[in-house]
């Protein structure tokens, strides 16, 4: 008799895509190690879950908006019908697999707290292979193409968790440090120090870069986005300025730049005309980190410019397993830094409103919720 906890989930077949919304709280069996009958359970755990954040993704995906095809396909792939939602997580180990810590730097045992990657390699590939996974062939995302973490206990492979210090994090922020990872991976890509940045973009991910670029000495920070409420958390965050994203948006950064243009622009955000200003306001020999992400097909007019204006341009996804951990870790637990206590107080506004019972969890309340806050967090 299997013992059962609950999730938030999407279910093909009693829900449906297009006639249903939000997250759909379900019993759904308690996860169990059985060596004998899968073999690779003895690579994985069971977590108890005691944080998981709410990632645009599944703001996306509790109004219908993205990923429909993957979910579905992937649950076709695994012969059932209902997929346990959410990737960004702190939880407890209760159940360690008899060869667990084989395929870890970072030995880990019962009651070790980690977090750990939304994205599960296949370390076969050709990019696994290398030491460039977060670019896996063959990944799967928690809660999207394989079953996710909102959930009281998920089982999940090793390999993909990162043990916190909660000595030095506060739990709800160990809980997001996947998107936080986003946000230094794409800050990675380039020298921040002595720069003149623009964000274009500030929903959570958007938020840390500043806070990023802010601590690693960029010379001048610029943020842009068309919801002024954000735009004043990303003054709070360490933004020099905030402007609102209207049609003279490229001229009014170019015109604090002496028209010269910025030096690094991160799209942090994802439709074309955020792009378009990305490129138009880098100054030529400038960079353009493309991070935001949005379906469909894309025209670039004037596409010669990026050429002859001698632009760089990175796409960025997800992150450095686990350099990028590492990195991010050792920043928000350097308490001189003030980067966690920033998140705390101003995003998370700390803890109030932002942090969600996850037992009560109901669609009405949580909708006003996500229209309220750039990042809430479930505690479980
Ligand atoms: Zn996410
Ligand atoms: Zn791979």
């Amino acid at each position: 008799m299997a013992e059962e906890i609950l999730g938030l989930t999407f279910d093909t077949k009693k829900d449906g895509w297009n006639t249903s919304a939000g997250f759909i709280k379900r019993e759904i069996a308690m996860p169990v190690l059985d060596e004998q009958k899968n073999p690779k359970d003895a690579f994985c755990v069971v977590l108890k879950i005691t944080y998981a954040g709410v990632c645009g993704t599944d703001r996306g995906i509790f109004k219908r908006e993205v990923f429909k095809n993957l979910i579905e396909s992937s649950l076709e792939n695994e012969q059932k019908t209902t997929r346990i939602l959410g990737h960004e997580f702190l939880g407890e180990v209760v159940l360690l697999g008899s060869k667990a810590n084989e395929q870890r730097s970072q030995k880990i045992s019962i009651g070790t707290a980690v977090s750990g990657d939304s994205h599960i390699t296949c370390g076969q590939c050709y990019q696994c292979k290398i030491g460039q996974n977060n670019v896996c062939t063959n990944e799967l995302i928690l809660g999207i193409s394989i079953d996710g973490i909102f959930a009281q206990y998920v089982k999940l492979p090793a390999k993909n968790l990162f043990a916190v210090d909660l000595n030095l994090i506060r739990p709800q922020i160990a809980s997001i440090m996947d998107p936080f990872g986003n946000a230094m991976h794409a800050v990675s890509k380039f020298q921040p120090k002595d720069q003149t940045v623009a964000v274009f973009g500030t929903g959570a991910i958007g938020l840390f870069a500043i806070a990023i670029l802010k601590h690693f000495g960029a010379k001048k920070i610029i943020a842009i986005d068309v919801n002024l409420e954000n735009l004043k958390l990303a003054e709070k965050m360490g933004a020099d300025h905030s402007l609102l994203a209207d049609e003279s948006i490229a001229k009014n950064i170019l015109s604090l730049t002496e028209n010269i243009g910025i030096d690094v622009c991160m799209e942090m955000a994802g439709p074309l005309s955020s792009v378009l200003n990305s490129f138009a306001a880098t100054r030529r020999g400038g960079q353009v980190v493309l991070f935001g992400l949005k379906d469909g097909d894309f025209t670039i007019p004037k596409f010669s410019q990026i050429i002859t204006k001698g632009l760089t341009i990175y796409g960025v996804i997800g992150r450095r397993i686990f350099e990028t951990w590492e990195a991010s870790h050792n920043l928000l637990c350097d308490k001189s830094n003030g980067v966690q206590e920033k998140i705390w107080e101003v995003i998370l506004k700390k803890g109030e409103g932002t942090i969600i019972d996850f037992n009560s969890y109901n669609k009405e309340d949580f909708e006003k919720s996500m229209k309220e806050y750039p990042k809430i967090i479930f505690k479980l």
